[in-house]
């Protein structure tokens, strides 16, 4: 196609050819392809970067359809890893987009966080924010938490070599049930679109060399109200401060998370295996119905829909209940 798909981009003073080539040059890590994630993905897909990494662990859910621009209703069930990069590509092919259908994990973190220019929060949980602010503290790579909630989102540019870091001002993580979550407060979705649209608008500045604002963004879509609020790096912060990369260190071991508001679980194994799933498959037909997709298989067993990974990585959804779920896990994949 004749190339002028970023004439308007060129054009503005504030980019021109030259920001342009420092964005065609950048390498983002996308952790999470949700409602913010999404939004951000398209944007700085479109906007022409080089390289989009993307992680997300779960698989497309009716009850995500209402904000997550990046699905349809085909969709429902298939792992959004999988499905965003295909999307994103028909939108820019010159971008290289990457999906991996894991978590963002100790196991990965650095290694991921190393090879990015900039790491975007497009995830729904506060330890996984905290896996990213140790690794990008750790490494001096920069970071934007992007929060949607109700109808409030929030947004704070992390550079470790200049500022805060996420713990100067959420030092730990609230005890499960105290704070509220999409599943029990609910989502405008108008919030993770701004958000996502605002976080990358960030991030095309820091990439394109222009300063970048400090503050942490937090606003109101109902009421339009919005505070913009300093953040200063604390001495005794427990990351930035004494540089204790607690979240990183965590041990090696199998890791079975409730996934709030998904009525399911998630089980990940020390290590990534390599399943033969078609052998799997053949192993379940008389447990349940099987599809085999490449990659992961779906087996629906009863009340439960199992969703495995190549890697060992499970999804368990029909309950809430951990030791269901390893239950199930040991029955059909084993320990
Ligand atoms: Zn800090």
């Amino acid at each position: 196609m004749p190339n002028n798909r970023y004439s308007r981009q060129l054009i503005l003073p504030q980019l021109g050819k030259e920001g342009q080539q420092r964005l065609r040059s950048s390498k983002v890590l996308l952790v999470g392809a949700g409602g913010t994630g999404g939004a951000i993905a398209c944007l700085l897909v479109r906007a022409g970067i080089g390289k989009l990494t993307l992680l997300d662990r779960d698989v497309v859910e009716p009850s995500n359809l209402h904000r997550q621009q990046l699905f349809g209703e085909k969709d429902i069930g298939a792992p959004k890893a999988y499905l965003a990069p295909e999307v994103l590509r028909s939108m820019n092919s010159e971008v290289e987009v990457v999906g991996l259908a894991e978590d963002f994990s100790p196991a990965n973190a650095e290694r991921l966080v190393a090879g990015s220019d900039i790491v975007m929060d497009g995830t729904d949980n506060l330890e996984t924010r905290f896996i990213i602010n140790d690794a990008c503290v750790k490494l001096g790579r920069p970071w934007i938490y992007v929060g949607a909630i109700g109808t409030y989102g929030m947004r704070a540019f992390i550079r470790p070599d200049r500022g805060a870091c996420l713990r100067c001002f959420i030092p730990s993580a609230p005890g499960a049930g105290t704070v509220p979550t999409c599943a029990t407060a609910g989502v405008l979705n108008t919030v993770p679109a701004i958000m996502g649209a605002l976080a990358a608008s960030e991030a095309m500045k820091y990439l394109a060399g222009a300063p970048v604002s400090e503050k942490l963004l937090v606003l109101d879509a109902w009421t339009e109200e919005y505070h913009s609020i300093s953040l200063s790096r604390r001495k005794d912060c427990p990351c930035c401060g004494k540089r204790r990369f607690e979240f990183l260190e965590a041990p090696v071991q199998t890791k079975v998370q409730v996934l709030c508001g998904h009525d399911s679980v998630q089980i990940t194994p020390p290590r990534p295996a390599a399943l033969d799933l078609q052998r799997l498959a053949a192993a379940f037909s008389e447990s349940g119905d099987v599809e085999v997709h490449g990659l992961w298989l779906v087996l629906v067993a009863g009340q439960h829909r199992i969703t495995i990974f190549k890697n060992g990585r499970a999804l368990i959804s029909g309950t809430n209940d951990e030791k269901t779920a390893r239950a199930l896990y040991a029955r059909y994949v084993g320990n």
